[in-house]
């Protein structure tokens, strides 16, 4: 057998991270190798290795246990034990899988199947958007695969063309009973037929198009609009635009989540834009009038007062971020960031060193704090 693989090299995370980022990371991961979803020919494989490796990092005890020892602190772990530790149910909310259907992929039982009508399942898309969308809203077409009723057979399953016949092991019902008896009495077990897989029917020849799952996957453009002043992590619901619901059922809802992306100048907390304005420590002494960009276009001007100190905040109101649920935007704080010289000619030097002797050290002294002068009272 081949050397198994580092959990975290699987996942592709970083050995600190945290459990959100473990599950997030699963979660792509499973999109892609979902056997319902992928074509690689070793997805199952795949999707049992990053399950493995999910369910080792996201249970605190085992993942501890693997920081130590390594594979050989597992001990007999087996892929059966992870894929009976992790809530599928949770991990595909929203992704449209079915997760009945992993057990029976894998053959590990514990399939569930559905006879009744069903509401669809709801379908998530991550949408990466940049600060700008974020401050001034943005209306985009995204393309959205989810499930639909397979046009070819109507979700009959069947080539068309070609009968169907009623399952002989449990006459169409879906289900089979067995009856336990024990020396307490006699227990009747209902569990989904194997043989129709829960359906009640057998489908000799099935759909071409859909491979006799009576669904097969589409992907529609939907047009959205975010609105200005979306926070990161926001989600958007769009009704009606899941996966087909099973048998009648209503489809499920599209979920658009928002990521806003990292601006390269600008810090964003809430409404409230943060930025860094470099100044030499010439502008910072003897103050000075500069240009400070602004999440529009626009420039605005700020006054920077004589004698600024590092790290002195400014506040520029209303060029922050808009307010999702009022009118009106938050601000735009400005940090001066003094910057000192590294490099310095002959003569800079010389004009330096003769400030510095003209000068004296009390030029340097700082504005006194209150609690400083309470001090200065008490000891005189
Ligand atoms: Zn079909
Ligand atoms: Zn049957």
């Amino acid at each position: 057998m081949a050397e198994k693989r580092d959990y975290y090299d699987i996942l592709g995370v970083e050995k600190g991270s945290d459990k959100k980022d473990i599950k997030k990371a699963y979660r792509k991961l499973a999109m892609k190798y979902h056997p319902d979803v992928s074509d690689d020919p070793e997805c199952a494989e795949k999707f049992k290795e990053i399950s493995e490796a999910y369910a080792v990092l996201s249970d605190e005890d085992k993942r501890h246990t693997y920081d130590q020892f390594g594979h050989a602190g597992m001990g007999g772990y087996s892929t059966e034990d992870a894929f009976r530790d992790i809530n599928f149910e949770d991990i595909f909310k929203g992704f449209g899988f079915d997760f009945g259907d992993i057990f029976d992929i894998f053959g590990f039982g514990g399939g569930r199947r559905r006879s009744q009508a069903q509401r669809g399942n709801d379908v998530i898309y991550e949408l990466d958007i940049t600060l700008e969308d974020a401050a001034f809203g943005l209306e985009t077409d995204i393309e959205v695969p989810h499930k639909k009723v397979c046009p070819t057979c109507g979700g009959t399953r069947a080539e068309p063309g070609t009968e169907t016949r009623q399952c002989a092991t449990c006459g169409g019902t879906g289900q089979v009973q067995h009856i336990n008896r024990t020396p307490f009495g006699q227990f009747v077990n209902v569990a989904p037929c194997r043989d129709c897989r829960g359906e009640g029917v057998i489908v000799d020849t099935p759909c071409h198009e859909c491979r006799g799952k009576g669904i097969v996957r589409e992907t529609n453009t939907i047009h959205i609009k975010v609105p200005a002043g979306v926070e990161d992590g926001s989600r958007l619901r769009v009704p009606g635009e899941g996966d087909v619901g099973i048998k009648g059922g209503p489809s499920g809802d599209l979920y658009v989540m928002i990521s806003v992306k990292a601006h390269p100048l600008f810090e964003r907390h809430g409404s409230d834009l943060l930025y860094e304005q470099p100044i030499s420590f010439v502008q910072a002494s003897l103050g000075d009038e500069v240009d400070i960009p602004t999440i529009g276009e626009e420039v605005v001007s700020l006054k920077i007062p004589a004698g600024t100190q590092p790290g002195t905040s400014f506040r520029i109101k209303g060029k922050g971020m808009p307010h999702l649920r009022w009118n009106g935007k938050g601000n735009l704080y400005v940090k001066a960031k003094v910057i000192v010289p590294k490099k310095l000619s002959t003569k800079q030097k010389e004009i330096l060193r003769e400030f510095e002797e003209i000068s004296g050290k009390e030029i340097y002294t700082e504005d006194k704090g209150f609690f400083d002068k309470m001090k200065d009272a008490i000891k005189h």
